[in-house]
């Protein structure tokens, strides 16, 4: 759809140039969870010399890296917000267990895989701190940049909430954003929508338990195995008629196993994993509540027991309608009409960027990175061993989050917050 034309408004040859070569190094040594030791180090090198005020994680290794402008305040800081005018930017650090296979001649071998594109994100935002320290006279207020670890499934956006990095800048910030690269997207292309745009997400770890005992005479023990079956069956039932057509669930189970070592021998219990997706308050509690024990009241039917254990992860990513106003403006002043799109519906991934969004307004966005030598049905999808970005795109990333926070800093008219009139309609 959107060719990358060389008459872009991006700064140097040379910038994309140190910005690629600096996330092939990331690409290669990758480091999946909480404490990425490697990959903070190569961060904090590249931001040698910008003078930002910065502050690393103590429970994990984040980054907090902080900007503060140099341009006269021209309006009245938000009633809101006590001090200076903040923004947030945000880019994940970690990596995914994954052995890479993508035959790229920078591939990780450490049997660790950039297979989400989080070293584009680390490169497209060092590359939006360099553009906007270069331009602090012109900046009325503070920018943050969070380098977050722990994205994939360990809830590091939490943790770093929690160690203060929506107070960095001095003040909570008016709006915060983060740009996702996306394998299968066009490359160059945004998208985004206001209001749900990922879904939330929660793990149920469940064992039926029987008593085990000779496949021949079944009469003589309680076999969970056909126990288990009816409650996963049940479990689809239970989305299709509990909960409301338009308002969407998905429960899948992705993992089943049975401490029976034989044919021959009936289980003493069966072990099953739901991971289950949702936007609503109201989808979210039956999940929690009654799902559970439609579980509990299929085993004691069948006399077995059922363990039960719900793991909530990450809440939905609700865009704020302002702010995705904001965005969809900035990108197209700067690309062209085309060059962002309105995503017709959520995703049912998660991202938990979500734990911010619930905090502080702001807006999650799409970026397409599929390199050109592949079709939408050729490229491999995220956390895939094979996938590839065309890291060209970091030109993008790094030239529109300097946009979003530059503008927004510049010219936002007050505001009444909180403006995000979706999380009124219900939306967790
Ligand atoms: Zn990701």
């Amino acid at each position: 759809m959107s060719a990358f034309s060389s008459a872009e408004p991006v700064g140097s040859d040379d910038e994309l140039d140190e910005l690629r070569g600096f996330r092939r190094r990331l690409h290669g040594e990758p480091e999946v969870g909480l404490h990425l030791p490697l990959t903070q180090r190569s961060i904090l090198d590249s931001l040698t010399d910008l003078d930002l005020d910065i502050t690393l994680g103590a429970s994990l290794t984040s980054i907090t890296a902080v900007l503060r402008g140099t341009a006269p305040r021209a309006r009245a800081v938000d009633s809101v917000c006590s001090g200076d005018p903040v923004v947030l930017l945000r880019a994940d650090m970690d990596g995914l267990p994954i052995s890479e296979d993508s035959g790229l001649p920078y591939a990780a071998a450490n049997g660790a895989m950039h297979a989400c594109g989080h070293d584009l994100h680390i490169a497209g935002l060092v590359g939006a701190a360099k553009k906007l320290v270069a331009r602090r006279n012109e900046i009325p207020g503070t920018v943050v940049f969070m380098f977050q670890p722990g994205e994939e499934g360990q809830g590091g956006g939490r943790m770093m909430i929690e160690e203060g990095v929506l107070d960095a800048g001095g003040s909570r910030p008016e709006a915060a954003y983060a740009i996702h690269v996306d394998s299968r997207l066009d490359f160059g292309q945004f998208t985004t929508r206001p209001g749900p745009l990922m879904a939330g997400v929660s793990g149920l770890r469940v064992r039926i338990q029987g008593t085990g005992g000779h496949a021949a005479a079944p009469d003589r023990a309680i076999d969970p195995v056909p126990v288990a079956a009816e409650c996963i069956l049940a479990v689809q039932s239970f989305v299709a008629r509990r909960m409301a057509p338009h308002d969407p669930a998905v429960v899948s189970i992705g993992k089943i196993a049975s401490d029976a070592a034989a044919g021959n021998i009936l289980a003493r219990y069966v072990d099953f994993e739901a991971n289950m997706r949702h936007f609503s308050d109201t989808v979210f509690t039956l999940i929690r509540d009654e799902l559970p024990q439609l579980i509990r009241g299929i085993a004691h039917a069948h006399g077995c027991d059922a363990v039960l254990d719900f793991v909530p992860s990450y809440p939905a990513v609700v865009n704020d309608g302002r702010e995705v106003e904001h965005v969809m403006r900035t990108i197209r002043g700067v690309y062209g009409e085309e060059s962002c799109t309105m995503m017709p519906e959520p995703a049912m991934t998660s991202e938990d960027f979500a734990y911010v969004l619930e905090q502080v307004p702001g807006a999650f966005v799409f970026l397409g990175a599929r390199p050109d030598d592949l079709d939408e049905q050729e490229a491999s999808p995220m956390h895939s061993a094979t996938v590839r970005f065309d890291d060209r795109v970091l030109e993008r990333q790094a030239v529109i989050l300097t946009e979003l926070a530059l503008t927004r800093l510049q010219g936002s008219p007050s505001r009444v917050r909180p403006s995000t009139e979706t999380k009124r309609k219900g939306y967790s």
